[in-house]
């Protein structure tokens, strides 16, 4: 699917295999059963990252030799891993993530033949990308005050656009039409505005696909009203964290549902679910989704002939509903794993017609600098500050006291909002109040000498009455304001 060059041995690509947590090891035995039984030309590197590497005492879920095994092999297959409670709170899996920079999440959504749910029969197949490392899972957060919580939403024009354009790319690998943008921009017009100006933009390259962008929750509306009309749906990671695993339940849920994580050097493949500790050790676990997982990392390494092989199997075994697990089979027949791994074994070369076939190509994947990506503006201008500050005072009353406290400083104070909305000056309605006030200062004109030390005194002046616990500078770029407004801010 990328650029990179898998460890290869003549026709054989070594892939790091990290069982996981709880139905990890059996669902990896019983994919990696199918795959051999099929002929996949692949050399299984064993690694540990998960509950086990807590255990040991490192932090991160993922020890140095896992890390290296990934980076030398640029290939994974992993099981789920369970982020145990008391061992540190960092997720393995966004570590592996993360490291590697993998920031395409594929979540491919399509009905499979014998999988029984409400939507059976509507041709369901469209693919959500989902960008997997920016956004509110930079997990930037800050209580403002004991009970005011705040995550940073980090969104990149370069992140919007790698995201969109491994879209396009997968649209085109898979021959498939359009791509849709989801977004928020009608509210977060800076941070999903982004997303939907870039993908625009962007998508304007690929005459050969039709774009439009949607609003997310008419998306998501949309996905469950008409899931037909998708193909490939872009969007940042928390709108598709959700979206993904919705789309999920459209096709059968989290348990027949795999993922791919690319990134320039690395990908990384891995079924939806997790550990599922209720099941675990007792041969009962559905290896479909990591064995889909291992079809999409076949093609990835290049070889479309044995995924097809193997995807056939298993659309066949699910078509003829014979030795399925318990979660997928009719009350009271369900197998257990390895009766369902024999079983796909012995399906091998056959073909279902149930499932519409799909022309695959490799991916192109633009490599992005390996430097820091930096984007200059040609003016800018620092035209305010908004500091925020705790406050049990009623608006009214921080006004007077903070226009005072700007009062001889380079600063006048515009306005003052709680949670968004402004509520000085009064403009009437009745906004919840808590202790937290973002106050907009302007400087009274361009600030020509030292505006920082301007700042400091303006700071210091608002110390003397009110606890400030942050500020952010208003800036113009290239002649546009780079803030947004308040709720009502003229
Ligand atoms: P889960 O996906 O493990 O289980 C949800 C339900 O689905 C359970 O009833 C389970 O028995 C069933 N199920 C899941 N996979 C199945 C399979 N292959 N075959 C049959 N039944 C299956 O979700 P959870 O219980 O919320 O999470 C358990 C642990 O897994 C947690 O520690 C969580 O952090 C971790 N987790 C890891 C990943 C990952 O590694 N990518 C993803 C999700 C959860």
């Amino acid at each position: 699917m990328n650029d990179a060059t898998p460890a290869q041995t003549a026709a054989r690509t070594r892939v790091t295999a990290i069982a996981g947590d709880g139905i990890g090891p059996e669902v990896m035995r019983a994919t990696q059963q199918i795959l051999a039984a099929a002929g996949a030309q692949v050399d299984w590197e064993d690694a540990l990252a998960g509950a086990e590497a807590f255990r040991k005492g490192i932090a991160t879920g993922a020890p140095k030799e896992t890390l290296d095994s990934i980076a030398r092999n640029g290939v994974a297959l992993k099981g789920p891993l369970e982020t145990p409670v008391g061992f540190g709170e960092k997720s393995a899996n966004v570590t592996l993530r993360k490291v590697f920079e993998m920031y395409g999440n594929i979540r491919p959504v399509r009905e499979l033949p014998g999988i029984r749910t409400p939507f059976a029969g509507r041709g369901i197949d469209f693919v959500v990308v989902r960008e997997n490392v920016e956004d509110l899972y930079a997990g930037i957060e800050h209580m403002q005050t004991p009970g005011v919580a705040q995550c940073l939403k980090l969104i990149t024009e370069v992140g919007c656009e790698r995201i969109v354009r491994l879209a396009a790319s997968l649209a085109l690998a898979e021959g498939r039409k359009k791509v849709t943008v989801a977004h928020k921009a009608n509210i977060m017009k800076l941070t999903e505005g982004m997303m939907k100006r870039v993908g625009e933009q962007v998508l304007k390259e690929y005459p050969d696909l039709q774009h439009e962008s949607m609003i997310v929750d008419n998306c998501a509306h949309q996905m469950v009203i008409r899931p037909e009309q998708f193909d490939v749906t872009v969007m940042t990671n928390m709108n598709g964290d959700i979206l993904s695993d919705l789309a999920a339940g459209l096709v059968g849920g989290l348990g027949v549902a795999p993922s791919a994580n690319l990134g320039d050097a690395c990908a990384m493949f891995e079924a939806v679910h997790g550990s599922a500790p209720q099941i675990a050790g007792k041969g009962l676990a559905n290896p479909t989704a990591l064995l889909l997982s291992a079809v999409m990392m076949l093609r990835h390494i290049g070889d479309f002939a044995t995924a097809r092989k193997v995807e056939h199997a298993l659309y066949v075994t699910l078509e003829e509903g014979k030795d399925l697990t318990g979660d997928i089979a009719a009350p009271g027949q369900g197998v257990g794993t390895q009766a369902f791994t024999d079983r796909v074994i012995a399906n091998l070369g056959r073909e279902s017609a149930a499932v519409p076939a799909r022309e695959y190509r490799p991916i192109t994947l633009q490599r992005w600098p390996a430097i820091t990506w930096y984007k200059a503006a040609a003016t800018r201008e620092l035209v305010g500050v908004d500091v925020f500050v705790e406050s049990e005072r009623d608006p009214r009353a921080i006004g007077i006291t903070l226009a005072a406290a700007a009062e001889g400083s380079a600063f006048t104070l515009k306005m003052i909002s709680s949670r968004g909305t402004q509520v000085w000056p009064e403009q009437g309605g009745n906004t919840f109040l808590v202790d937290h006030f973002r106050a907009r200062f302007l400087f009274r004109e361009p600030p020509k000498g030292d505006a920082v030390a301007e700042i400091t005194d303006l700071l210091n002046r608002i110390g003397r009455q009110h606890r400030w616990m942050h500020l952010e500078k208003l800036q113009r770029f290239d002649g546009a304001d780079a803030f947004s407004k308040a709720q009502g801010e003229g």
